[in-house]
């Protein structure tokens, strides 16, 4: 049985592989597209796969149920688990392969000891802190970090850091970051041990700090056509990948004076036209968009009146002429001549592109296009 929602975002997988070749004009270096939270809610699997099409051979993640979501789709991609490291799963990781990124001594030990029992070699990335302060070994543990390179069963493919301002106007900090981390690699190098992979760039860096791309970049939100900040241009060429759709599941006309939805926070200053859309806060619609978030039909702007509630939201649409029942509400993406973005929504609600992309909840269909 086919049940089919009338709320849905779409996904258009060529705009994706259009902003993937136009990132790779950007740089010589490999392409690791960064896939975590279901490729920013645009749904992992056909993410990977649309990107596999373009040559993408190696994706990271943050979580290892994404990393095995993905194995079990591709068994020839690399998979990076850029990360939190579950102690807990070792013995998954060695067995499936997964690349990871380590940041404590204990961590490559019990991965070498686990590579060691099932007969393989473990392959890890080593997170650096130079600044984000987040996860990573920090100065104060290189020696801790030497230390992994020594370890039987264990690949040390990559070393990597995390820029906490590379999409900033000011590159000041994230310069003194990838100082750090060259020092350190460049001590690395004369210990004698080699490490193939350096990598540091996220969107951010990849847009504005060449000097930063290194041997492998880590595309994120601008590969589903997002700008890192409002600093960087929205003049880079990339097209915006997810519209968000919903039909009007009810139409009707409330008399002046009347109060609308949960908490009567919206009252009738004349005769409208209220539309409801079957879509609220457990689709991602978030309630802070109660009495203020706009959205289009047919081509034109339709304020949300009242509360926002789980399922479903009204809308004043007294001022589009001829509204009806089923017709299609634009609550991100083109209609007609006008257009809601991502970074409209993320503006009315103090936050970035990310969380709302993010944010759009799994119940809400992925139709995919091509
Ligand atoms: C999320 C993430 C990225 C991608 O960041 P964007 O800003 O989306 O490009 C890159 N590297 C790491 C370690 C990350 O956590």
């Amino acid at each position: 049985m086919d049940i089919r929602r009338p709320v849905w975002a779409e996904i258009d997988l060529s705009a994706l592989q259009r902003n993937y070749d136009r990132i790779a004009t950007l740089t010589s270096s490999e392409m690791m597209p960064i896939v975590k939270a279901d490729a920013y809610g645009h749904g992992a699997l056909q993410v990977v796969q649309a990107l596999y099409e373009k040559g993408a051979r190696r994706f990271g993640v943050a979580l290892l149920e994404e990393a095995i979501e993905l194995r079990k789709a591709f068994q020839d991609i690399k998979l990076v688990l850029i990360g939190t490291l579950p102690m807990d799963s070792i013995e998954m990781i060695v067995k499936e392969g997964i690349i990871c990124g380590v940041y404590r001594l204990e961590q490559a030990v019990l991965l070498s000891k686990e590579a060691k029992k099932q007969g393989k070699q473990a392959v890890i990335h080593l997170k650096v802190d130079t600044g984000m302060g987040r996860i990573g070994f920090r100065e104060e543990n290189w020696e801790e970090l030497f230390d992994c390179l020594k370890l039987p069963n264990l690949f040390v493919e990559g070393i990597f850091t995390h820029f906490a301002t590379a999409d900033h106007a000011d590159l000041g900090f994230a310069q003194e970051q990838l100082k750090k981390f060259l020092e350190l690699t460049d001590k690395i190098k004369t210990k004698g041990a080699h490490i193939p992979i350096r990598h540091a760039a996220n969107s951010g860096a990849l847009l504005q700090l060449p000097e930063a791309h290194l041997d492998l970049v880590r595309p994120g939100i601008i590969l589903y056509g997002l700008a890192p900040s409002q600093y960087i241009g929205k003049d880079i060429g990339l097209e915006p990948v997810l519209s968000w759709r919903a039909r009007i599941s009810h139409i009707k006309t409330v008399p002046q004076g009347e109060t609308i939805s949960y908490g009567r926070t919206f009252r009738t200053a004349y005769p409208t036209r209220v539309a409801t859309i079957p879509l609220g806060y457990a689709d991602g619609l978030r309630r802070s968009l109660s009495n203020r978030g706009e959205v289009l039909v047919k081509g034109r702007r339709a304020t949300i009146i009242g509360r926002v509630c789980m399922d479903q939201t009204l809308l004043d649409v007294s001022k589009i002429p001829d509204v009806q029942m089923e017709d299609e509400v634009t609550l991100l993406g083109t209609d007609g001549y006008d257009r809601i973005d991502v970074d409209e929504m993320a503006s009315w609600l103090n936050t970035i592109n990310y969380e709302i992309v993010c944010g759009i909840a799994k119940r809400v269909p992925r139709v995919y296009r091509k």
